[in-house]
């Protein structure tokens, strides 16, 4: 089974450029002008958003359950 994983971000490091929202295959990822969004639920713990981010903002932690 695979891990569920919880997408953090880097607020110091994130543009805010939506590359991230562009490739997650499931839309767990909403950027905005102002803000970046996670929604767990829709997250399917794939990690293509981590590899993604050209600058190297998001990470990720395991969920327990
Ligand atoms: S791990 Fe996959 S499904 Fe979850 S936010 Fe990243 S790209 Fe989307
Ligand atoms: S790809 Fe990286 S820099 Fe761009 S919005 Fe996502 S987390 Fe922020």
């Amino acid at each position: 089974m695979v891990e569920k994983i919880k997408i953090i971000v880097n607020e110091d490091k994130c543009y805010l450029c939506g590359g991230c929202a562009g490739v997650c295959p499931s839309l767990a990822i909403k950027v905005s002008s102002s803000k970046w969004e996670f929604f767990q639920d829709k997250c399917i713990s794939c990690k293509i958003c981590i590899n993604a981010c050209p600058v190297g903002a998001l990470d990720f932690e395991p969920l327990e359950g």
